[in-house]
């Protein structure tokens, strides 16, 4: 199928965008990888009467170095990020996700920013701002809101993002030292969306588990922090008895439903299985000092 017809607009600054933005509204629609957006215009489940088209705009691709952390523009490429040395060191979680995305030809043309302001619930990128608390940065007429990954995602599809603004960059915070990190799923073939997937950060300090963030994907109508989980095994360190409590506490955490890929059990199981590996493999990770 094709798309139904749009105006097209291809603005050369961050400013310009914006202005596009606000005059335009909720007829308009911004493109940005185009690997979700164009899919949903051929089926038609979406008509907007303008495309703002960002890919022009350079100062909304990069990936540096902030406070500690990292701050990615919203256009910088899955591909860029999977191969960048500074979100290897400084944000290693996304760097394990954003291999698991889709097949290379979609990270080279899907962006992060696209990723989350789409916000599929069992996309990788969505679980990761959420486990790691990052901020989503947008940009309208009315100036620069920042919104905490907490309260970003709003449920299926939907975000926090108002029709006007641009989501312009995000900024992970800093990763503490002895820290290991893995993102574990299940999908039905190499490169399809996960059945459910975990994201594990784990930071030791002798026996102890200080810092543990857990978030899911695939497990409800969007990215689902695993907090009950976290407490076990920041409370009661990482045996293999309190991985398996916390795994135990993750399935019950979740909202999965059913669908045609998966029933709601299997999903649940998932997230048990899931949760145990990725910390199982986080915690190896850290403290061994190997990625
Ligand atoms: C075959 C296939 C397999 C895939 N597998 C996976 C997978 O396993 N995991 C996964 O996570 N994803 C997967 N994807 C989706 C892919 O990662 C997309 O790139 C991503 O979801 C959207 O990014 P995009 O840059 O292409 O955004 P677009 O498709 O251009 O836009 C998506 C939505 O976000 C809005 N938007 C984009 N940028 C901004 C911005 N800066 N500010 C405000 N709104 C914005 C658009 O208006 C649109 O509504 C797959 C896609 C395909 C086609």
């Amino acid at each position: 199928m094709k798309p139904p017809q749009f105006d097209y607009h291809a603005p050369g600054s961050i400013e310009e965008a914006v202005t596009l933005l606000g005059s335009y509204g909720g007829d308009a629609k911004v493109l940005a990888g185009g690997q979700s957006l164009i899919p949903v215009l051929n089926f038609r489940l979406a008509r907007p009467g303008v495309l703002i088209d960002i890919n022009r705009i350079g100062a909304l691709s990069f990936i540096r170095e902030a406070d500690g952390g990292v701050a990615i523009g919203a256009t910088t490429r899955q591909r860029m990020i999977e191969g960048s040395d500074i979100v290897g060191r400084r944000a290693p979680l996304l760097a394990d996700a954003t291999r698991l995305i889709g097949h290379l030809p979609i990270r080279t043309r899907g962006t992060i920013g696209g990723s989350l302001s789409h916000a599929d619930p069992a996309a990788e990128d969505p679980a990761v701002v959420t486990a790691l608390d990052a901020t989503m940065v947008a940009l309208s007429k009315r100036g620069e809101r920042r919104v905490p990954a907490s309260g970003f995602f709003r449920s299926l599809l939907t975000t926090a993002l108002e029709p006007d603004e641009l989501l312009v960059r995000i900024e992970f915070p800093p990763t503490p030292a002895g820290t290991g990190t893995a993102f574990v799923e299940i999908s039905r073939r190499h490169g399809d969306f996960a059945l459910a997937g975990v994201a594990a950060q784990v930071t030791l300090a002798g026996d102890r588990a200080s810092e543990v963030r857990l978030a899911a994907c695939g497990a409800g109508p969007g990215p689902i922090r695993l907090a009950a989980a976290e407490k076990i095994v920041r409370d009661g360190g990482a045996s293999a008895a309190s991985i398996e409590a916390a795994a135990a506490a993750a399935a019950a955490g979740v909202e999965p439903t059913s669908d045609v890929h998966a029933s709601a059990a299997y999903r649940r199981d998932l997230v048990r299985a899931m949760t145990r590996r990725a910390l199982e493999r986080a915690v190896a990770r850290a403290a061994g000092g190997t990625r």
